[in-house]
């Protein structure tokens, strides 16, 4: 199978429109997927397509209130940069190791549609936006749209993701934790991301997304509402176990190499009353 490097992205676009190729930016999903045996070559099922040196898809900018991640952005530049969430930043510095972060991008693992894709949580609570280009256009998804399910995405096969971008949210407080078997180069058991804003007592923004223990991350917006617009002196045991009550038809784990389904649940609640008490 012959692999291309296309020099622009306006080429990258027209051999996407031409025929069937595989996106490959750092390569660490893709490798692993399609390894063979020892000392053999990985086999792809279409021709893969290097994207990963496109000036145009690097880079991290700011657009008035928005800030832009280029797709093919490693995560070590998301991991160093100074106007990135801190809630994405910490979610990014405990991803894979160094060697993995130096050359896996954001829109890989966008891309990748992992239910344990580390990115996804803190995105999911910064409300992104997905941005896939292809030579018919633009089209913008909010990052829960974009995400279908275990490795399924709404990528049409003409299109690259472009960059991802959100309204940098003001907050006040913010709780990124990863369960993982150990500290480097483990996979998610889960993971939890939330952000919020406390003012003068009330909490004015409450947003939090799970990883792992769903075919998507879980964020539920009205559950969230439950909780804007209470005092913090109101968040007491009895109203923390009443949303954990309302998040537990939700979190829907299943057993797997990495973890059972009974800890994932039982920790998620734990995580979520952890970061309801930090209020
Ligand atoms: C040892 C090891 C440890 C890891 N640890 C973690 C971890 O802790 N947390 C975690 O979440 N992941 C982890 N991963 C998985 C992986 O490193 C990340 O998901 C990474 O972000 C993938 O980025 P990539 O650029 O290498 O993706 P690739 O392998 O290049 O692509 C992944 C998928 O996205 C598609 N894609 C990539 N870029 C684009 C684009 N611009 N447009 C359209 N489609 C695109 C590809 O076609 C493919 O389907 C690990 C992997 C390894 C090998």
């Amino acid at each position: 199978m012959e692999g291309v490097i296309p020099k622009t992205l306006n080429e990258a676009l027209s051999l996407m429109a031409s025929k069937n190729y595989i996106p490959v930016a750092g390569g660490t999903d893709l490798m692993v997927r399609y390894k063979r045996w020892k000392n053999l070559t990985p086999s792809f099922p279409a021709a893969p397509l290097f994207i990963a040196n496109l000036p145009e898809l690097r880079g991290i900018y700011r657009e008035d209130d928005e800030l832009i991640i280029k797709a093919a952005t490693p995560l070590s530049d998301i991991e160093g940069h100074s106007d990135i969430p801190v809630v994405l930043k910490e979610a990014v510095r405990l991803m894979a190791s160094p060697g993995i972060r130096n050359i896996g991008t954001i829109g890989g693992n966008v891309g990748n549609a992992s239910p344990a894709g580390d990115t996804l949580p803190p995105l999911y609570v910064l409300d992104a936006n997905v941005v896939l280009l292809s030579e018919k256009g633009k089209r913008t998804l909010r990052i829960y749209e974009f995400i279908k399910g275990p490795g399924k995405n709404d990528r049409r096969e003409d299109e690259i993701i472009y960059e991802i971008r959100f309204k940098v949210p003001e907050y006040t407080h913010y709780f990124y934790r990863k369960v993982g078997t150990r500290k480097a180069n483990a996979l998610s058991k889960l993971s939890f991301a939330g952000i919020a804003k406390v003012e003068n007592g009330i909490i004015e923004d409450f947003r939090i997304s799970l990883g792992a223990v769903a075919p998507f991350p879980v964020r539920v917006i009205e559950i969230e509402r439950k909780v804007v617009g209470k005092k913090t002196e109101e968040i007491d045991g009895q109203f923390i176990d009443s949303i954990k009550k309302d998040y537990e038809p939700y979190i829907r784990p299943i057993d797997d190499q990495r973890s059972t389904a009974y800890y994932r649940k039982k920790t998620s609640l734990r995580l979520i009353e952890s970061f309801l008490r930090a209020l």
